[in-house]
C-alpha cells in the first residue's frame, strides 16, 4: 500500500473514511470510487490522498474506480466547507453533488433507415413501410414506423431481419446548445453601462469577487448581468455561468429572456426537471459543455468544470433558504462556492438583504446602484389606505378607495394586481356553535380552506381532508364558518364587484405545473386578464406591461408574529409587489391597505425611502447584536415522546460549553410545538461575529448522546423561528 485515500460517502457519517489505494490505481482527489462499507460496496468520492508510510492500522481497500466524471477539486472542497458551515455530515452535501447520477440518462433513441437492399417478397404491407419511411421528414423508431405505416410490428421486424432496414441506436440528445456570443445584447443606458463596466473591471478570469447589483424594480438589472455573462463567456471559451433564480419552476420567463439573448436555452436544474434529464445536465456541466445553467439553490452543488460567474437573482428571496434536510442559505453558499472556484458573484435585487447591504457598506462587496427605471417608465406612486378609516364591509376585504382605483384602471383597459400572500380561500375555519378551530390532527397549525378542491389543508405537512358538513367536535350541522381571506376569497369578491372583468388567481395551488404557469403569465402579459389575484408567486420578477395598479390587500400580515426579519421581509415583499406596477409608459400606482399605516415599514414604503428604512432597521439590529452584526443559530429538538424530550433538553442545556461573547437562550417550546406528531423545543444561540459559532455548536453536540427517539437539528442563521 502506497497511499491512503480519505473517501467521502453520501451517507450521514461524521467524516471521510480511510481506505488503502491499490497499487497502480493512480487515484486523484474527486475520483469516484466503489468502497466496501460493511457487507456492501458503496459509491464515494476521494477527498484527499496521503502517504501511507508509518500507518500500521489495517485498512480496507478501495474496490474500483467508477467510470463517472470525477468531481472537480473545488466541488470537493465546497462539500467539506458546506458541511462545516451547516454543522452537518459531509454526506448530505455530497449526496446533493451526486444527485444528478441517481438516474440513468433518458433511453437511447432507435432510428430505422433503409439499407438499399430490396425485399425478397415485396408485399403491400412491406411496400407501405418503405414508402412511409421515405416520406417521413424525421427518422423513426421501429414501433413508430410500424404505427405510421399502419402495419404490425412484425412487418418492420421482418424487414430488419432480412437486412432491408437497419436500426441504429444513438444516445438521447440533451438539446443543450452553446450560447451564440455573436448576438448583440441590449443597448444599455448610461447607468447600466457604468454598472457593467464596474463588473468587467472587478474581476479577471479566475478572480473571486462579489458585487451587489442594487437597482430599483425595472431598472434593467437582468440586462446588466446578462451582458456580464456574455463577457465572461467570451473571455474564456471554457467559462461557465450559473444563474440562480428563486422558485425557478414559476419563473420560466427568466429562462426565455436568457434564451432570447443567447439564442440557446440555458441548462435547467430544479426539482421539476425529470431525473433522466438531470443526469444529462449533470454530465454536460461536468464536461463543461453546458455553459449557462439556470437553477434553483441546489444547482450550487453541480460539478462545474470551470465556474466563472454566479448570479443570484432576487438575492433577498426567502426561498434561497433551504429549511429541511441539509439546511443552508444559497446566497451565503454561493459566495463560498465562488471563493473556492475563483469565480465572480453578482447579487441582484431591488430590495437587498440587510446582510448584503452591510457587506456593501463595509466595502466587502462592490456596490452598484441603478436608481431609475429604464426608458420612460417611472416608479409607481405608493399610497397607504388606513383600514381603520376605510374598513371594508363584513366579509369583504377590499376598501372603497382601492375598489375605486380598480374601477378606473379597468375602465382605461389597464390591469390590476391584488396581492395577498395567503393561499386558499380562508386561513381558518371555526365552528360557530362551539368555537372549535379546525386543526390538523398531528400538527399545531390551522387548516386552510381551499374552495377549488373543497378541502381543508395543512400548509405545513400537506395533510388534507374534505370540508366536513358538521363540526367534528360538537356535531353541530352547518356551523362551520370561514374566517379571513385567502386569494380565492379575494378573487370571489373581485368577480362580484366586476362581473364582466376577466379575473384569475396566481398561487402555487392554481399553478400546478410549468405549462399552466406559463399560460397564465402569457395571458397576463398579453392583456387577457383584467384582475390578477396573487400570492408572492406573482410578486417576483414578472414584467407585465399593462399592469398599472397594485393593491396590497393585507400589508400587516407579515408583521404579525414579529420575528427578527418580519419588518425586513414585509418591506421587501411589498416593495417588490408594488414594483410590478407601471413598468412601461403608463404611470403605475400601488395602494397598500393597512391597520397600522404609521408603522415604520408602511411609512418607508409610502415615501419610497428604502435607505431610511434600512438605516433604522440596521440600527436596531446593531443595538441588539443581531444579524448582520451578530450571528444566530437554532437547535431544534423534537420527539414523539414528550417525557424523553423534556429530559433530553435539560441534559442538552446543561452540556452547553462555556463561551464568551455568546448567549444561549432556551430551551423553550417552539411556536410550532407539534409537527407530524413530534413535540418540538428550541434553543437559540446568539454570538458576536468574532466567535467560531460552528465550532461551538459542534462541540456542544459532541457532548451529548442523542437517543434514537430524539431528532436534533441545527439551523445556522435561521430564517424561520417557528
Ligand atoms: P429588473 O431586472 O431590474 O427588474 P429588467 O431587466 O426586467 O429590470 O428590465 C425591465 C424592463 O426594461 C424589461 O422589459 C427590459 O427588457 C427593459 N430594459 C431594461 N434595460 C433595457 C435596455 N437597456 N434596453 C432595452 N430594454 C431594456
Amino acid at each position: 500500500m502506497a497511499r491512503i485515500a480519505a473517501v467521502l460517502l453520501p451517507l450521514p457519517l461524521p467524516e471521510a473514511f480511510d481506505y488503502a489505494e491499490p497499487d497502480g490505481m493512480g487515484l486523484a482527489v474527486g475520483d469516484q470510487v466503489a468502497v466496501p462499507l460493511g457487507p456492501r460496496l458503496v459509491r464515494g468520492v476521494v477527498a484527499s490522498l496521503r502517504d501511507a508510510a508509518g500507518h500500521n492500522r489495517p485498512l480496507k481497500t478501495v474496490n474500483s474506480r467508477i467510470d463517472d466524471p470525477p468531481l472537480p477539486e473545488s466541488v470537493v472542497a465546497f462539500v467539506c466547507w458546506a458541511a462545516r458551515y451547516a454543522v452537518e455530515s459531509p454526506g448530505y452535501p455530497l449526496a446533493m453533488a451526486l444527485r444528478g447520477l441517481r438516474s440513468p440518462p433518458p433511453r437511447p433513441i432507435r432510428r430505422t433507415f433503409p439499407t438499399g437492399a430490396a425485399p425478397a417478397r415485396p408485399t403491400a404491407a412491406r411496400t407501405k413501410v418503405l414508402e412511409t419511411l421515405a416520406a417521413s421528414p424525421e427518422p423513426l423508431s421501429p414501433p413508430d414506423l410500424a404505427r405510421a405505416a399502419g402495419v404490425s410490428s412484425g412487418v418492420v421486424k421482418g424487414l430488419v431481419d432480412e437486412g432491408v432496414l437497419a436500426v441504429e441506436t444513438i444516445p438521447a440528445p440533451d438539446n443543450l446548445f452553446p450560447p451564440d456570443l455573436t448576438r448583440p445584447g441590449a443597448r444599455l443606458n448610461i447607468g447600466q453601462l457604468a454598472a457593467l463596466e464596474a463588473l468587467n473591471a472587478q474581476a479577471n478570469p479566475g478572480d473571486f469577487a462579489v458585487s451587489l447589483l442594487d437597482g430599483v424594480t425595472g431598472s434593467g438589472k437582468t440586462e446588466v448581468y446578462m451582458e456580464r455573462a456574455a463577457q465572461v463567456l467570451a473571455d474564456d471559451p471554457d467559462a461557465q455561468v450559473l444563474v440562480l433564480l428563486p422558485e425557478i419552476a414559476l419563473t420560466q420567463a427568466a429562462l426565455d429572456r436568457i434564451e432570447a439573448r443567447f439564442g440557446a436555452r440555458p441548462a435547467e436544474w430544479h426539482s421539476a426537471v425529470p431525473p433522466p434529464k438531470r443526469r444529462q445536465v449533470w454530465e454536460a456541466v461536468a464536461s463543461g459543455r453546458a455553459r449557462i445553467v439556470a437553477g434553483a439553490r441546489s444547482a450550487l452543488f453541480l460539478p462545474f468544470k470551470k465556474l466563472a460567474l454566479i448570479i443570484v437573482d432576487e438575492e433577498h428571496d426567502g426561498s434561497y433558504k433551504q429549511e429541511e434536510g441539509f439546511i443552508y442559505h444559497a446566497r451565503d453558499l454561493a459566495v463560498a462556492r465562488a471563493k473556492l472556484a475563483g469565480a465572480q458573484v453578482v447579487l441582484a435585487s431591488a430590495t437587498p438583504s440587510l446582510e448584503s447591504l452591510w457587506n456593501a457598506q463595509n466595502g466587502r462587496y462592490q456596490w452598484l446602484r441603478l436608481n431609475a427605471r429604464h426608458g420612460a417608465a417611472r416608479l409607481p406612486d405608493v399610497s397607504l389606505i388606513d383600514l381603520r378609516e376605510h374598513a371594508p364591509e363584513r366579509g369583504r376585504w377590499l376598501s372603497r378607495p382601492l375598489v375605486e382605483a380598480m374601477a378606473q384602471t379597468y375602465a382605461r383597459g389597464e390591469q390590476s394586481l391584488l396581492f395577498l400572500n395567503r393561499r386558499g380561500y380562508a386561513p381558518l375555519v371555526l365552528c360557530r356553535a362551539c368555537g372549535e378551530r379546525m386543526k390538523a390532527p398531528d400538527t399545531d397549525s390551522w387548516l386552510v380552506e381551499h374552495r377549488y378542491t373543497g378541502r381543508l389543508v395543512c400548509h405545513l405537512t400537506g395533510f388534507s381532508m374534505p370540508r366536513p358538513a358538521a363540526c367534528p367536535h360538537c356535531g353541530a350541522k352547518d356551523s362551520l364558518v370561514s374566517v379571513g381571506p385567502g386569494v380565492e376569497r379575494v378573487e370571489e369578491e373581485a368577480r362580484s364587484l366586476f362581473p364582466d372583468a376577466r379575473v384569475a388567481v396566481f398561487s402555487s395551488d392554481t399553478m400546478m405545473d410549468a405549462a399552466s404557469t406559463r399560460r397564465l403569465i402569457e395571458d397576463m402579459t398579453a392583456g387577457h386578464i383584467d384582475i390578477l389575484v396573487a400570492t408572492q408567486a406573482a410578486a417576483k420578477g414578472h414584467d407585465f406591461p399593462n399592469l398599472t395598479l397594485v393593491g396590497v390587500v393585507d400589508a400587516d400580515l407579515g408583521l404579525r408574529g414579529g420575528d427578527l426579519r418580519a419588518a425586513e421581509r414585509t418591506f421587501q415583499l411589498l416593495a417588490q409587489a408594488s414594483g410590478r406596477a407601471g413598468r412601461r409608459e403608463a404611470a403605475g400606482r400601488a395602494m397598500i391597505q393597512s391597520y397600522a399605516p404609521d408603522h415604520g415599514v408602511m411609512q418607508a414604503l409610502a415615501a419610497q425611502d428604502r435607505d431610511a428604512f434600512v438605516a433604522t432597521e440596521m440600527a436596531m439590529r446593531e443595538m441588539s447584536g443581531l444579524p448582520p452584526f451578530g450571528r444566530l443559530a437554532a437547535m431544534i429538538v423534537s420527539s414523539e415522546n414528550p417525557v424523553l424530550l423534556e429530559e433530553f433538553v435539560h441534559t442538552l442545556a446543561a452540556a452547553a460549553p462555556n463561551a464568551e461573547n455568546l448567549e444561549v437562550f432556551g430551551p423553550a417550546d417552539a411556536p410550532l410545538g407539534l409537527v407530524r406528531g413530534r413535540r418540538r423545543k428550541r434553543f437559540l444561540v446568539r454570538a458576536d461575529r468574532s466567535v467560531d459559532l460552528q465550532g461551538f455548536l459542534a462541540a456542544w453536540r459532541a457532548r451529548v448522546k442523542v437517543p434514537g427517539a430524539i431528532r436534533l437539528t441545527i439551523d445556522v442563521d435561521p430564517h424561520s423561528f417557528l
